[in-house]
């Protein structure tokens, strides 16, 4: 029996675990859903310093499948002279700029190259302008898959240097980022080639679950009274709200609801903050972002 199926998020329909990752009858997408095993506090306390010592949280079927260049576990640092500025007794900064390609990206990139290995697929790839690129081709290069980065034809080059030195193959889109996106999904599923962030992105998406494992593991299972994390399209913060509910169904944490989470995004392009503002459920793109944080 496997441990996971896919769901429906919006109309509930359950699938058998595959390379899908939309529903059929609404085109929803689909989340992974669990049976999880009796786990408690000591069942990872002595495993491997990575995320995959989260195993029985995490999608993939068979140990034999994972592809693991060492990311996670990184430090959860105090920040005394920060939280003293800001009148904050408890003040902590989770650094993933120490994971293996420097980004908090190796963590669902590297559950999603292994669950294309676990369905047998022959190629991956991403639509990215950077980190994903470079967290993808690593895990790439360590599974043995060739990986195929769709990227706008004109970014500069330093921004795709670390995939390039992985071995990556660079396809160059003539258009923009969201351009390149629906060309990677078109390619990907018309040759089967897993794009780790669209095509995989069931998988993908629970790779970011690990911070919220990790937080908890670190501050010796106790919920953070607030949680403050950067936003691009929301799929890390709803993964982490995710990984947070799972730890109260399995017992390890107790009640989560009390949890706040707060979404940043910078001021020069801030959709989601600003639909949230309005109360409006509809998030409008912004055309010409002005921020230098560009991700
Ligand atoms: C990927 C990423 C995020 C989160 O993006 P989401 O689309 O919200 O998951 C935040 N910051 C940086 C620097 C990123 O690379
Ligand atoms: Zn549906």
């Amino acid at each position: 029996m496997a441990r996971t199926s896919l769901q429906c998020r919006e109309c509930k329909k359950d699938y058998e675990n595959g390379f899908k990752y939309i529903c059929d009858e609404c085109f929803g997408p689909l989340d992974v859903k669990y049976d999880f095993p009796a786990i408690n506090k000591d069942t990872f306390s002595n495993r491997e310093h990575s995320y995959w010592r989260y195993f029985e949280l995490l999608p993939v079927e068979s140990k034999s499948n994972i592809v693991s260049i060492d990311a996670g576990m990184t430090p959860l640092t105090k920040a005394e002279n920060l939280g003293k500025k800001l009148g904050l007794n408890n003040l902590y900064i989770k650094n993933d700029s120490v994971n293996p390609t420097f980004s908090f990206k190796d963590r669902p990139a590297g559950v999603a190259v292994s669950k294309a290995k676990e369905f047998g697929l022959s190629a991956v790839g991403c639509a990215s302008t950077g980190n994903l690129a470079s967290a993808t081709a690593a895990h790439a290069a360590k599974g043995g898959f060739p990986c195929h980065v769709f990227a706008p034809s004109n970014i500069e080059m330093a921004k795709i240097a670390q995939a390039l030195s992985y071995g990556a193959n660079y396809i160059a889109v003539d258009g923009t980022y969201d351009d390149a996106n629906r060309i990677a999904a078109q390619i990907g599923d018309s040759k089967g080639i897993g794009i780790v962030n669209i095509n995989m992105r069931s998988h993908y998406v629970e790779g970011s679950k690990t911070f919220s494992f990790e937080v908890a593991e670190q501050l010796d299972w106790k919920v953070p009274d607030q949680l403050i994390i950067p936003v691009g399209s929301g799929a890390m913060l709803n993964a982490i709200c995710k990984g947070f509910e799972e730890l109260q169904n399995v017992s390890l944490l107790d009640d989560v609801s009390n949890m706040h989470m707060i979404a940043a995004q910078p001021h020069g392009c801030a959709p989601i903050v600003d639909a949230f503002k309005k109360n409006s459920k509809e998030v409008i793109p912004v055309e010409n972002p002005d921020t230098v944080a560009k991700s």
